[in-house]
């Protein structure tokens, strides 16, 4: 069977609020990643989602690539949106339960990657729990106990753009092959995956209801998910 962690990327935005309620309704607890600039532009959403229990974390302030950037400069765009992110915390009056990042496009700095991540490990970012992974899950082989948290499934719904070949059935196709893949992994009540989908506002233009449709497939197929835990 599979069990997951749940992570939604690009948080926050108007569909915010309308993802947590049905999450809740799920009891899915998932960790946000949150892009700074869009936190500053939905408060209100990030601190509905606080009180729902759901457990916001940093995606970076302006969502860069990386690589792209000086040390420095990587290292602000983390700080920045933690001050962001903890002041919202605190405005909720809930306790941050740990410290997470990711990377935005999953570039973790490229020659600077090591540096980013003695820098994450100094700052208190925690590696999530995924000692019962296989060790091959991610798809960046040599990820498992890195500070940054990756992804070993995503359902690629970003690329139902105007212009762009790809279809809802191909998001079809995505969640079907990692069911096939995974669906005999072992039922030892531990979670083996972390599954990513985005909060776009463009992809609900796109396929309306996408959000509830893509988990639904998940839960339907057996999927659970787990609360998501540190090392
Ligand atoms: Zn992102």
């Amino acid at each position: 069977m599979i069990k997951a962690y749940l992570t939604i990327d690009d948080v926050t935005t108007s569909l915010t609020p309308g993802i947590v309620d049905f999450l809740t309704s799920k009891s899915i607890t998932p960790i946000m990643f949150c892009w700074g600039e869009r936190l500053l532009a939905h408060p209100d959403e990030a601190i509905y989602a606080l009180k729902h229990g759901v457990i916001l974390q940093n995606h970076s302030f302006s969502h860069p690539e990386f690589s792209k950037l000086s040390l420095w400069k990587a290292k602000r765009e983390i700080m920045k949106n933690e001050k962001i992110i903890e002041s919202l915390y605190k405005k909720a009056g809930v306790d941050r339960p740990f410290k997470l990042f990711r990377f935005p496009y999953g570039n973790n700095g490229g020659e600077k990657a090591e540096d980013l991540q003695e820098f994450l490990e100094r700052k208190g970012f925690a590696h999530i729990d995924d000692r019962a992974f296989a060790d091959d899950a991610y798809f960046r082989p040599d990820h498992k106990q890195k500070r940054d948290v990756l992804w070993t499934f995503d359902f690629a719904e970003y690329n139902l753009r105007e212009g762009n070949p790809f279809t809802f059935d191909d998001v079809k196709k995505n969640v079907k092959n990692f069911i096939e893949l995974h669906e005999d992994d072992p039922d030892d009540g531990k979670a083996h995956h972390i599954i990513l989908i985005h909060d776009h506002e463009e992809t609900e233009e796109r396929h309306p209801g996408y959000f509830q449709e893509q988990i639904t497939m998940l839960l339907d197929a057996g999927v659970k998910f787990a609360i998501p835990k540190i090392q």
